[in-house]
């Protein structure tokens, strides 16, 4: 009970002659404030960095960084949107997730592309999600977005377009995304959710806010647009924060980036086709990285003319990308891999027009990728972390949710074991 309903209640019972108290019904006489536990709300603010905190511009996200605790957090390799939000909720590297890209390919799907709009469970179901391992579990779960969280996890595509879909686990309430749904709107959508009777309230929330991503990428991060979103994003969560307190609701935030952004321009753009003739591969993916296929044949001549170090770039086979990277075993990664710096992209044609802007994708240790990580809340000591890869975030949310500690993934809570409040 607040203090302020508390008075009221001292005032009314100083109002009222004992008997009139004693001829109230029972149920009025016995009714409590319902005391909550806290929720736990995941929350990705897609291409934040952290020293976007150092703007001047995120009272919200600034103070709940004060008094809980917050971290430079390294993204895993991609440094990209899909492969980074499956690390978090999965606890596993790209590598093993099995979502290695923002758009690949799979040898048992040879018509089909995976892009960001693919929700068939064929793509996602080589790592369970925390939101899966929760309803397994019992504890009650609703995302208003994250990537993957629209899918059937373990489920089977039966048919070809009109999709049908059986078995396979979702979070008990969630939506499917569409980028016009304000962030309003998401942060409401939360609130209502936890409005609801005890019985269909879920216990674990995700949320996601795209518009510091978009902005990033159409001027750079160190445009002034840019840090207007961040403003805005931040006060979403502010109105996150005063609606929480507004329902008396408890909550544990984590709230985390999957990747960061570097400054891209079309005066930094290396060509593949500099090096080999276009007709002699066959690129999936171009950009921060370049991922490709030898033509039949020539894989020799496209191996000799490329592996090694290039100004502003280096390539490796899929095989021999370096260990710290941990990746290239998964089969949906092509063949071979160019790496660009950060700033500058690797792609098989030349801009259009000129352009800066902002891009991702790059290694996952180069400053310019770090994300975003806060947590706040009731389970937190107050602490500024070391920086740490983002699949100990999972193990994390396993602590938060009480589940017991996974094996067989690549993180672990080691870093947050000194400021946890375990009850
Ligand atoms: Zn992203």
């Amino acid at each position: 009970m607040r203090w302020t309903s508390k008075i009221a209640a001292a005032a009314l019972a100083a109002l009222l002659p004992l008997c009139a108290i004693a001829a109230l019904p029972a149920s009025a006489q016995t009714a409590t404030v319902e005391k909550k536990a806290p929720v736990t709300i995941l929350i990705s603010i897609d291409g934040f960095r952290p020293d976007y905190l150092d703007r001047g511009v995120t009272p919200n996200l600034s103070a709940l960084a004060a008094k809980g605790i917050s971290a430079s957090m390294r993204p895993s390799f991609p440094s990209k949107t899909f492969p980074n939000h499956w690390t978090i909720v999965t606890g596993l590297r790209p590598d093993r997730n099995g979502i290695v890209a923002n758009k690949m390919e799979d040898a048992a799907r040879p018509k089909e592309v995976f892009t960001m709009a693919s929700d068939d469970p064929f793509w996602w179901s080589a790592a369970d999600p925390i939101w899966v391992d929760a309803e397994k579990a019992g504890i009650r779960t609703a995302t208003m977005f994250w990537p993957g969280s629209n899918v059937a996890v373990g489920g089977t595509r039966e048919q070809d377009w009109p999709y049908t879909i059986t078995g396979g686990t979702r979070p008990s309430d969630w939506a499917q995304f569409n980028q016009v749904i304000s962030d309003t709107q998401r942060v409401n959508g939360v609130l209502d959710w936890l409005r609801r009777s005890a019985g269909i309230r879920p216990k674990f929330i995700t949320t996601y806010f795209d518009l510091v991503d978009t902005i990033g990428h159409t001027y750079g991060p160190g445009d002034q647009r840019t840090t207007d979103a961040v403003a805005e994003v931040d006060g979403k969560i502010g109105e996150l924060i005063a609606g929480l307190a507004a329902l008396d609701q408890p909550a544990n935030l984590v709230i985390v980036a999957d990747h960061g952004m570097a400054q891209t321009s079309s005066e930094r753009v290396a060509l593949l086709t500099d090096y080999v003739a276009k007709e002699d591969f066959r690129l999936v993916e171009g950009g921060s990285y370049a991922s490709l296929y030898p033509a039949e044949g020539k894989e020799a001549a496209v191996e000799k003319a490329l592996l090694g170090k290039h100004p502003h770039f280096e390539c490796w086979r899929k095989s021999e990308i370096p260990a710290r990277f941990h990746y290239g075993s998964n089969p949906r990664i092509p063949a071979i891999l160019c790496l660009a710096e950060p700033g500058w992209e690797v792609t098989d044609r030349a801009p259009r027009r000129a352009s800066v802007g902002g891009g991702h994708g790059y290694d996952h240790e180069s400053p310019e990728m770090a994300a975003l990580f806060i947590a706040s809340g009731p389970a937190f000591r107050p602490a500024k972390l070391p920086p740490f890869d983002n699949v100990d975030v999972y193990p994390l949310l396993r602590d938060l949710l009480g589940l017991p500690a996974a094996t067989d993934k690549d993180g672990s809570d080691a870093v947050f074991r000194g400021v946890l409040i375990r009850r």
